[in-house]
């Protein structure tokens, strides 16, 4: 019962009821302490001891506590771990508490921040090469609004979108935490559910215009009542979790899904885009093509990787660049010396607009700022600069008078703690400067007391020191004190330690009273300078996220001209009509993979258009079907990410939306069978592909029956060929398939060569035209070191099928009768027929007992081996 709780319990439990379903971290002393059920998820999660603290409701309160000063790196572990956080901070001294009320006052303590993985703005809790996204999703007469920020760097993006591709979007997104209204229908399964109330979209116009100061949202664009409410929701949050303190929210972009390549979770998954199969940005796309230097460039290019253009004026403005610094090496490996060096200007701009900025995240300012400028006017200086380029050095330039004033005011390295001051330069501020010479002409004065002290008393052991409890004192050693203790000595007794006594003198406190109070002027002063500098910081937070955004794009830029340098990329031609012409193309991930390894990777061409739009490819199992498929696709989004591709030559005609299908891949996690999930994907594939889209379709109908499976990787190529007219490379092992090049006119077979050399098998990884000769399964499985037994075996199974087939005339008799299991049906019959004509051919009289006995132990073995 509450009512029988200790006055802090009851503070306690107040604050908890405030929190929800958050930790709460409750500050006591230098401790954050946990309690109840947040102190056991607490130990569990951080894999520390569990305690307790006296007793509620007759039962001991379990308890765990982290020291504050390392409580960072807790926070960091918990937030990973899917918790979110109520930080409450003691809002009084235990003096300002006692004064108030009595010596038994209970200090106050408020809520102060909820931490949560969307809401971070530290450094240690940020990762510096990945964007942190919230996002907040309703949904608006049937149409769904989002609305998208990185608080780190202050970036905020609305769109609209149908429910059906809502998946999608949040699978662009890929938000670290998400909120949606309570209630809702359509709740996505990871979404934290939020008061509907805050996702209305006239409040949330009217929130919108309040934190830009703007009478109408016109100047930002055009936005939907679903972006509105989306932005109300996440804005409220957002004042929820700081506590009425906002972050940084640059203005926001309507973000048009028309403009970007459409891709669905399942082929980002797939196609291994930010990400590998098992997690971790090792062996994904963005790792391969990564040669960014700075953090924030490297957020923009997995940025542009997760939503490529549709647009291809912009992908050519965005090539034109990448090629200019292709095209001059030297000048690239400059700017890339430079940038290496660049502070997170974004994100530290996002500290100090978020009230948690620190003097170095001020001295990281001007030292960006200021290199930025350096970087336009090396660059401004070069002939024949692309568009981009000069749209982008602008916005470099414009902050002398900050940075200046940044410059004077600041020392050169200003410490991440602002408490302690010292981060103020001199000649600043004069009467700071007299501040400080009061307190140094003090210590020196107290230098000069304890050799007087020394003198006068012939201690020579005595000594001035300092703690943060007395302050300054003198101490002897305790065989001396009888010296200082004398009434009339000018020394008076303070503290008597085990082998030291402690004293105070009237000069020495002096002195000290002139230190602290110079000190606490001087720290005061310090704070105020800070606050200005924060100001004129936040005044101008727009252009300073701007030149942030410009070099993170000349990152970007120079780094995919680096990458190209490296593996001899091309810049890919980009039409508009419907083709894919690729020579010597390859994919990045597997040609490192194979590099390490010391092996070559096998270039292949790809060419489709109109008249020739769907490859079917088939070949040995580890021909290397995947790869092509999967490189062709990867080169298509690097192409319209505005990046050079890893081609010889590449015309890119744009793309609409990009599936990639892989046949029953596992995602048992999901909780649906895996040939359910290959459906499914492939359904969404029909109902979305258009004639501007490019499918890749990866041995689709492989889960299932063969019968089956050829049914419907049949109806399926099928349906791609006649109503999608997408391109599309459909890899196979059904043989069968190859009979639709003829009724497809617009298909085309294919295959990756394979050799059988003195019974071995040798992969060419080559791809070549027509269809595969045979296939090659058998001796796949003996590279794989399957028994030779089982091999043999398999392979006298697989003759007895094949003439099975070669009798039902195939294929060739239509869909109806294939022959995989007629021919085994066949097998048994040959195997009774057999049978029979040994019964009949046998004397039953002739045979002795023994004899006719052997014949049934014959019978039986060969039974039972089948
Ligand atoms: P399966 O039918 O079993 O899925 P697959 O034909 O799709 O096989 P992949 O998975 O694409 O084959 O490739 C198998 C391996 O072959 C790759 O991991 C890679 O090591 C190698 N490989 C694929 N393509 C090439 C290439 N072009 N050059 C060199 N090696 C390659």
């Amino acid at each position: 019962m509450a009512g029988t709780a200790t006055p802090m319990m009851a503070q306690y439990l107040a604050l908890k009821r405030e929190a929800g379903d958050c930790l709460l971290f409750y500050r006591m002393g230098d401790f954050f302490e946990l309690f109840f059920d947040d102190a056991n998820t607490a130990s569990q999660v951080l894999d520390i001891a569990l305690t307790s603290r006296g007793e509620h409701d007759g039962k001991p309160i379990p308890m765990c506590g982290v020291p504050v000063h390392a409580a960072e790196g807790y926070l960091a572990r918990l937030i990973k771990a899917g918790c979110r956080v109520a930080i409450a901070e003691q809002t009084e001294s235990p003096e300002e508490a006692r004064k108030r009320g009595g010596s038994k006052t209970l200090v106050a303590r408020d809520i102060v921040r909820f931490v949560t993985a969307g809401t971070l703005t530290e450094e240690a809790l940020l990762e510096p090469r990945r964007a942190n996204v919230l996002a907040a999703v309703c949904e608006v007469r049937g149409v769904c609004g989002l609305a998208a920020c990185d608080i780190s760097t202050g970036r905020m993006e609305l769109e609209e979108c149908a429910p059906e591709a809502l998946p999608a979007t949040l699978a662009r997104i890929s938000a670290s935490e998400l909120i949606a209204p309570e209630g809702w229908d359509g709740m996505p399964a990871e979404a934290i559910p939020r008061p509907s109330r805050d996702f209305a979209s006239d409040e949330g116009e009217a929130r919108l215009k309040a934190v830009h100061g703007v009478a109408t949202l016109d100047g930002f664009g055009q936005f939907g009542r679903a972006m509105l409410a989306a932005a109300g929701g996440l804005i409220a949050y957002l004042d929820h979790a700081g506590r009425g303190h906002l972050p940084l929210l640059l203005p926001p972009v309507a973000q048009d899904g028309a403009t970007r390549l459409a891709m669905d979770a399942a082929t980002r998954a797939s196609l291994e885009v930010l990400e590998a199969q098992g997690g971790g940005r090792a062996g994904s796309l963005l790792a391969a093509v990564d040669r960014c230097v700075t953090g924030a460039g490297a957020r923009q290019l997995a940025e542009d990787l997760s939503a490529p253009l549709t647009d291809k004026a912009a992908i050519v403005e965005r090539l034109a660049l990448v090629q200019w610094f292709h095209a001059d090496p030297l000048l690239r490996a400059d700017v890339r010396d430079v940038l290496r060096h660049l502070p997170d200007i974004g994100r530290a701009l996002g500290r100090v607009v978020a009230g948690r900025g620190s003097p170095r995240d001020l001295g990281q300012l001007r030292d960006g700022l200021g290199e930025a400028r350096r970087i336009r006017d090396h660059l401004a200086a070069k002939p024949e600069r692309p568009a981009l380029l000069d749209r982008l050095l602008p916005s470099l330039g414009g902050h002398g008078a900050l940075t200046d004033l940044l410059s004077r005011a600041l020392v050169p390295s200003p410490p991440t703690e602002r408490g302690q001051g010292g981060f103020i330069a001199e000649g600043h501020d004069a009467a700071l400067d007299e501040l400080r010479l009061v307190s140094s002409n003090s210590r020196r004065a107290i230098a000069a007391l304890e050799s007087k002290y020394r003198d006068e008393t012939g201690i020579s052991a005595l000594k001035i020191r300092h703690n943060g409890v007395l302050g300054y004192f003198i101490e002897v050693p305790a065989r001396h004190a009888d010296a200082l203790m004398a009434p009339d000595s000018g020394f008076t007794h303070r503290q008597t330690m085990a082998g030291a006594v402690r004293f105070n003198s009237l000069s020495l406190h002096e002195e000290a009273s002139r230190i602290a109070e110079a000190g606490g002027h001087a720290l005061a002063a310090e704070e105020a300078h800070f606050e200005e500098l924060v100001g004129e910081v936040v005044a101008a937070r727009q252009p300073i996220a701007a030149t942030a955004a410009a070099l993170a794009r000349i990152d970007v830029s120079a780094g995919q001209a680096e990458r190209a340098a490296e593996g001899g990329w091309c810049r890919p031609e980009i039409v508009a009509e419907p083709c894919l012409e690729i020579e010597g193309g390859r994919h990045p991930v597997v040609e490192a993979a194979l590099a390490q390894a010391g092996e070559r990777f096998v270039a292949n061409d790809c060419a489709l258009s109109t008249a020739d739009r769907l490859w079917l490819i088939g070949g040995p199992n580890m021909g290397g079907k995947s790869t092509f498929l999967r490189q062709n696709a990867l080169i298509v989004l690097l192409a319209q990410a505005g990046g050079y591709v890893p081609a010889a030559r590449a015309k890119v005609g744009l793309v609409d939306r990009l599936f990639s299908r892989v046949g029953a891949s596992d995602n048992l996690a999901r909780g649906r069978s895996t040939f359910m999930v290959e459906m499914v994907e492939t359904a969404a594939i029909l109902a979305q592909a258009t004639e501007r889209s490019f499918v890749i379709l990866d041995e689709v109908g492989r889960g299932t029956s063969t019968y089956d499976g050829l049914a419907l990787a049949w109806a399926v190529v099928e349906a791609v060929h006649e109503t999608n007219r997408c391109r599309c490379l459909f890899a196979t092992h059904y043989h069968e398939l190859s009979r639709l090049a003829e009724t497809c006119d617009a298909l085309s077979l294919h295959h990756v060569r394979a050799r059988e050399w003195k019974g071995d098998l040798v992969l060419l990884h080559e791809l070549a035209e027509g269809p595969a000769d045979r296939s090659y399964g058998l001796a796949v499985a003996k590279l794989a070191g399957v028994p030779k037994t089982v091999v043999a075996r398999a392979k006298s199974v697989l003759d007895r099928l094949e003439k099975g087939r070669a009798q039902t005339g195939g294929l060739a008799a239509g869909l109806g009768d294939l022959p995989l299991f007629a021919a085994a049906a066949e097998l048994e019959e040959e195997q009774c027929d057999e049978l029979r004509e040994r019964l009949q051919a046998l004397d039953v009289d002739a045979l002795t007992p023994k004899a006719a006995l052997e014949l049934l132990y014959d019978l039986k073995r060969e039974a039972s081996e089948g």
